[in-house]
């Protein structure tokens, strides 16, 4: 009701071509390049664009998830914003016309948790492990400002952020749709506080950041390769047979490893490398990772990413 009144007055005020303008935004919202993918039961998984945050994707350039159950939804991270929790919702709703009740956010990333304000104010209750929640409180300001350049409007509208009101340290077990769901933080991967979400029953596998498909990973200013690295190798270990990785189509363990562990393992010896022969920082890149140039993003990503485990590991 709010919303509508809020809606009214703003045409009001602002004119017909305003609006027109809103209309053709709300459009692109509500699908936002968002592909929803069923993977088993009452599982699944939605696709996001595997390029840059803009202003069509709203900042969602990433996979999410979801599992109905009887009465509610359980929804695997909530999006960069309101709009974007917005456009997921609507993604959502083409399945199930049951609410989401529930919301887990997988790690730190602006996408895995912004929409939390949305679906906070619906009732829902948001799950993540309490270095996410360090994570969000360190780094919103940034995210938003972030956002906002990259997609042309704040992504959070009128809203606060809202972090998770559930928190673990290590593991979470959810009952959910008849299901238990396990998420599992072990670690630091690509943000401090990324997190897994495992269900044994349908052997299926959300990785979130902690695996990429298609593209290139990013190591940002708070991955940490070393940790990241372990904590692959934990999650290896499941018996997974369907895994959607945090971005890229879905898929298996092994690709997965070949296309994240792999190359974070390939990266850190070419650093050290680099380190042991007194390399200097301008010359990082030299540091070869032509391996894994048929990953999307690659010329983009790549040299930052050797930068920044350089930095890492000369500390180490
Ligand atoms: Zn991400």
């Amino acid at each position: 009701m709010v919303n509508l009144l809020r809606n009214g007055s703003l045409v009001i005020l602002l004119g017909v071509g305003l609006f027109m303008a809103c209309m053709s935004q709300t459009v692109l919202a509500n699908n936002a390049r968002l592909t929803t993918q069923h993977i088993s039961g009452p599982v699944y998984a939605i696709i996001g664009e595997m390029g840059n945050r803009s202003a069509e994707n709203l900042g969602n350039n990433a996979n999410f998830g979801f599992i109905v159950g009887d009465t509610g939804v359980v929804l695997i991270d909530s999006g960069a914003g309101t709009q974007a929790a917005k456009a997921i919702e609507a993604e959502v709703g083409q399945t199930t016309s049951l609410p989401i009740t529930t919301v887990i956010n997988t790690g730190g990333q602006d996408h895995r948790w912004l929409g939390n304000a949305y679906f906070a104010q619906q009732g829902a209750r948001i799950i993540a492990s309490s270095a996410a929640v360090a994570d969000h409180d360190e780094r919103a300001g940034d995210q938003i400002q972030g956002l906002t350049g990259a997609t042309g409007q704040n992504p959070m509208q009128n809203l606060e952020p809202v972090t998770a009101d559930i928190t673990f340290d290590q593991t979470y077990t959810l009952n959910h749709a008849g299901l238990e769901i396990h998420i599992s933080h072990q670690g630091g991967a690509h943000t401090p506080g990324d997190s897994w979400v495992y269900i044994p029953a349908l052997k299926i596998l959300f990785t979130g950041d902690i695996a990429y498909g298609d593209r290139m990973l990013g190591v940002i200013e708070v991955s940490n390769s070393q940790s990241w690295v372990e904590v692959f190798e934990t999650m290896a270990q499941l018996p997974a047979q369907q895994v959607i990785p945090g971005h890229g189509a879905v898929s298996t363990l092994p690709k997965l490893s070949e296309q994240t562990y792999s190359y974070l393992v390939h990266l850190r010896q070419g650093v050290g490398e680099f380190l042991d022969n007194d390399g200097d920082l301008v010359d990082i890149r030299t540091v070869d990772q032509s391996a894994f140039s048929h990953l999307l993003n690659y010329e983009g990503i790549a040299p930052g990413n050797a930068l920044r485990v350089f930095q890492q590991m000369e500390w180490e």
